[in-house]
């Protein structure tokens, strides 16, 4: 095991979209992320990827692809089962991006477990647990968001992710559209941040009157407003999740301190992999629900997501679905079935994605 890093490159990651994927406070029209391809000394090559969301993270393609390549040249050299280590330097350089410690720390990961011949969910738990993925119902008309919802569930979809936040009226509309079309699936709003307090308690107890069930509701209000988080959570009956204002392992705990959430989403994008894992733990300590989620992120960064998901097997919410909007993915990834359920039982080693462009 005493392989070292031989060199790092870093790559545009671009796919077409199949629909603009739109939420409160911008969209994406195409896939633009950045592949990290490491390689070991004894010739192992393991990838990682930056899912960069300018509009919920400020971070962007140019400072992060500096960033990774200021990292390549830091980490040449490195032992690289000394992951741990390398985390902490990672976390300590690059305090905010951490979509380019995602990345390096996934390219790691994955090659780590390529060369110990193992899938990188052994990494985190004994066995891979099946996931099915909710799927995102993003903002749009009422007449889009009944055809998206018709189609996806005809596909074999059953928990829904609606986004809210721009319209309050056109947002019941659509909420009650995807109630009514898709049966007995689960809802969860997601607002990103567009709500005040009194707005959220307001629409939630609109949709209870109309008797339209609702799992969760995702980050309501301002990731700054605690105090507005905290009262949602204490007024309303549907629990509440913390997203953008869950973006360290210190924000989490700070959530645990005040009760300020019934949930947190955890995603690589927002905290690196091994940060991912803590965060999980400590909030399932805690009696938080955990669901776990991604930006706009390729089969590969999805599925890395996936085996830390799957080895844990406690995750309430699953929610990896992006490659469900990106043309062709779902197609390319063979633990991934049209009906979003990942099944990693066959990955032999690291995360176990090819891609295209490497
Ligand atoms: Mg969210």
């Amino acid at each position: 095991m005493d392989a070292r890093i031989e060199n790092i490159t870093v790559s545009l990651l671009q796919a077409p979209l199949i629909q603009p994927f739109r939420i409160a406070i911008g969209e994406h029209h195409h896939l633009k992320n950045l592949l990290v391809r490491l390689k070991l000394t004894n010739g192992t090559v393991g990838y990682g990827e930056a899912a960069i969301a300018t509009h919920i993270t400020g971070e962007t393609i140019a400072q992060t692809q500096e960033n990774l390549l200021i990292a390549a040249k830091g980490l040449q050299g490195q032992g690289a089962a000394d992951y741990l280590r390398i985390s902490n330097w990672l976390h300590d350089s690059f305090p905010l991006n951490k979509a380019a410690v995602a990345a390096l720390e996934m390219a790691l990961l994955d090659a780590l477990t390529r060369q110990m011949n193992i899938p990188l969910w052994k990494m985190f738990g004994p066995k891979p647990h099946r996931l099915k993925t909710d799927i995102t119902i993003v903002i749009g008309s009422l007449e889009e968001t009944q055809a998206n919802t018709k189609e996806f569930y005809r596909r074999g979809f059953r928990s829904f992710k609606v986004k809210i936040g721009r319209d309050m009226d056109l947002d019941f509309k659509r909420v009650a559209a995807v109630a009514k079309l898709a049966p007995k699936s689960p809802i969860i709003l997601d607002a990103n941040q567009a709500y005040s307090d009194k707005q959220t308690l307001t629409f939630l107890k609109s949709l209870d009157k109309a008797r339209i069930p609702v799992a969760l509701i995702e980050q309501p209000v301002l990731k700054s407003d605690s105090e507005g988080l905290k009262r949602v959570t204490r007024l309303s009956k549907i629990p509440v999740c913390a997203d953008e204002s869950a973006s360290s392992i210190s924000d989490v705990m700070g959530l645990i301190r005040n009760k300020a959430v019934d949930a947190v989403n955890i995603k690589l994008m927002k905290t690196g992999l091994l940060h991912a894992f803590e965060i999980a733990r400590l909030a399932r300590a805690n009696n938080l629900k955990v669901m776990i989620g991604g930006m706009m992120e390729s089969n590969l960064a999805m599925t890395a997501a996936a085996h830390l998901a799957a080895a844990l097997g406690y995750f309430d919410f699953i929610d990896l679905d992006t490659p469900f909007f990106i043309k062709g993915a779902v197609a390319r990834n063979p633990y991934l079935t049209h009906s979003g359920i990942y099944d990693l039982t066959k990955v032999k080693a690291g995360i176990g994605i090819k891609l295209l462009s490497s």
